[in-house]
């Protein structure tokens, strides 16, 4: 017997029309040098419409790629709705990569336009200088400086559009947007996200226990619009009607403060390294934080240390979430369970602490080595695997592989512990993992333990060859501003909390812990620029 319901295509021209009619009043606000510019969602949709118009004129069609190459902004977040919504592809590019991977990405995408920050165009021009299938360049003049005359005008383009007055049916099978992962390991791969997909995706981040966005919130996502999907942030803004809040090029921490506070936020995103950055100014903030009652944290690991400062100074919890590009990104959050209300404070920072359990619609299973599943008894540890409705199943033109797809689920490279409650807890990427002398050493857990310590501001953790033991882990460690750190201070740090073989083999000062195009710890460059450190005599 079959259902007897409706049905209609999953796709972001349902969202958009759900906006339209009832929040137009909404508020979508970017930050500029010259103060806040606010306008309200029902014109940002308007100015999608002249968007859509306006490619339309310009050739592009169905499946058609978009490249955005620009910072959080109103275009930005237009081009999110106008595109998809006409039947092409958003393809945010993220403006931190080399030019080599930058021409290699929009090259693979075949990227048709691409819409530029004027104050990324240093930044864009030699590239564009090596790419061939860009036909149309568009400028958003977001903080003046240059762009040649043969590159388009957002602004004049979207005066002189007809606007798309209805939205194309589209297939909820189709593209929607594209996104390539960074790659840290081998070249880029390019990520394909459906209409189903993304509307899925969306429903499952407004969960309670999701980000839980309501009508009465507002955003600001500091996590890049580039960055898998800005976390699906812009469409459930448009799904609830939340006020959206976005940085423009102003990414400093006292800018963001400011816009946080004044805009009277009540939830942000971002990944561990804004919230490291963030924490002092907003300590410093007059008479609190306002309305903020929730930050979502994740990307990288959240040292426990950061999170219980931001409680027991600010008042404010930090919620961690798991998930990658491939996952669109959302897999897991950490909220605690109504079983854990009278838990001592220890034992519920440890419960938010973890990469949560799975959100509704995510399943996650553990692997090990040989492809057995682990138990989820907190202690065993294995791959991530995950499928559902908006997890990659293959990447851009490449057939989908067993070392990345196994059996219809996605290897995430992961590896973690999950506790009988379903809590994730991630040890390690695969490629970060130190094994010594046959055992493993968790760097994740290292570097939380070690940014505990008062005077250190940043510590990453790498396991180097070593000649006897195979690997043995380095600590990487920054102090904080006038304070004194030694290798002595941190493993009389460690040694109470460690197994003996956990101790790093050295402790070495850096001026900063190099970064990701995200914000990351980047362990790659330090693991080449400490190359064999314990091989030779120091
Ligand atoms: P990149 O490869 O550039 O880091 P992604 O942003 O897709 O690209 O990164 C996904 C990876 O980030 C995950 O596979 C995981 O290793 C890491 N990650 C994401 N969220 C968390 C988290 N909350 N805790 C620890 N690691 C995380």
């Amino acid at each position: 017997m079959r259902g007897l319901m409706q049905e209609a295509p999953l796709n972001i021209p349902m969202i958009v029309r759900h906006a339209a009619r009832y929040h137009r009043d909404k508020r979508v606000v970017t930050n500029t040098a010259d103060g806040p510019v606010e306008r309200s969602l029902g014109e940002s949709i308007e100015r999608s419409r002249r968007l859509a118009g306006a490619l339309a004129k310009l050739g592009i069609g169905r499946g058609d790629r978009v490249a955005t190459f620009c910072w959080n902004h109103h275009a930005h977040f237009e081009t999110y709705i106008g595109a998809p919504s006409m039947g092409a592809v958003l393809h945010t590019l993220n403006i931190r990569l080399f030019a080599d991977d930058l021409v290699y990405i929009v090259g693979h995408a075949s990227d048709r336009v691409v819409i530029v920050d004027k104050s990324l165009w240093p930044v864009w021009e030699p590239v564009a200088a090596r790419v061939n299938c860009v036909e149309h360049t568009i400028v958003v003049d977001d903080t003046g400086g240059e762009a040649p005359p043969s590159t388009l005008d957002y602004e004049a383009l979207l005066a002189e559009a007809t606007p798309l007055e209805t939205w194309p049916e589209l297939d909820e099978g189709a593209a929607a947007a594209m996104c390539y992962t960074s790659g840290t390991t081998g070249k880029p791969k390019g990520v394909v996200y459906s209409h189903r997909s993304q509307v899925l995706h969306t429903y499952a981040g407004l969960l309670a226990d999701g980000v839980g966005l309501r009508e009465s919130d507002t955003i600001l996502p500091i996590v890049p619009l580039f960055h898998a999907n800005s976390w699906g942030v812009p469409y459930e803004c448009l799904m609830v009607g939340a006020n959206l809040v976005m940085p423009g090029a102003l990414m400093d921490p006292e800018s963001l403060t400011r816009l946080l506070v004044e805009q009277r936020t009540t939830v942000a995103a971002g990944v561990p390294t804004i919230w490291q950055a963030m924490l002092e100014p907003l300590s410093k903030v007059q008479g609190g934080l306002g309305p903020l009652r929730s930050i979502i944290c994740g990307g990288a690991a959240l040292p426990i240390s950061l999170q219980q400062a931001y409680h027991r100074r600010l008042g404010v919890r930090i919620t961690q979430a798991w998930g990658m590009t491939e996952t669109s990104p959302l897999g897991s959050v950490a909220w605690p369970r109504e079983a854990h209300a009278g838990l001592d404070q220890e034992r519920l920072d440890d419960i938010l602490n973890s990469q949560g359990r799975a959100v509704p619609g995510v399943e996650i299973r553990l692997r090990d080595d040989h492809g057995e599943d682990v138990p989820h008894d907190g202690s065993s540890f294995g791959e991530i695997q995950v499928r559902g409705n908006w997890i990659a199943a293959a990447y851009y033109g490449e057939e989908p592989t067993e070392e990345k797809f196994a059996d219809g689920w996605l290897r995430t490279g992961d590896v973690a512990t999950i506790d009988p409650e379903g809590y994730i807890r991630i040890v390690d990427r695969t490629k970060d993992v130190i094994k010594s002398g046959g055992e493993w050493v968790s760097s994740v857990k290292l570097e939380g333990l070690i940014m505990g310590q008062p005077d250190v501001a940043e510590a990453a953790v790498i396991g180097l060859p070593h000649p006897q033991w195979d690997e043995r882990p380095l600590a990487c460690v920054v102090a904080r501003a006038g304070a004194q750190v030694t290798k002595e201070s941190i493993l009389e740090h460690l040694e109470p909390q460690v197994a003996k073989w956990w101790l790093p083999e050295d402790v070495v000062l850096i001026d900063a812990v190099p970064k990701t195009s995200v914000g990351k710890f980047d362990k790659k460059a330090l693991r080449e620029r400490f190359g064999r450190y314990f091989e030779t005599e120091r």
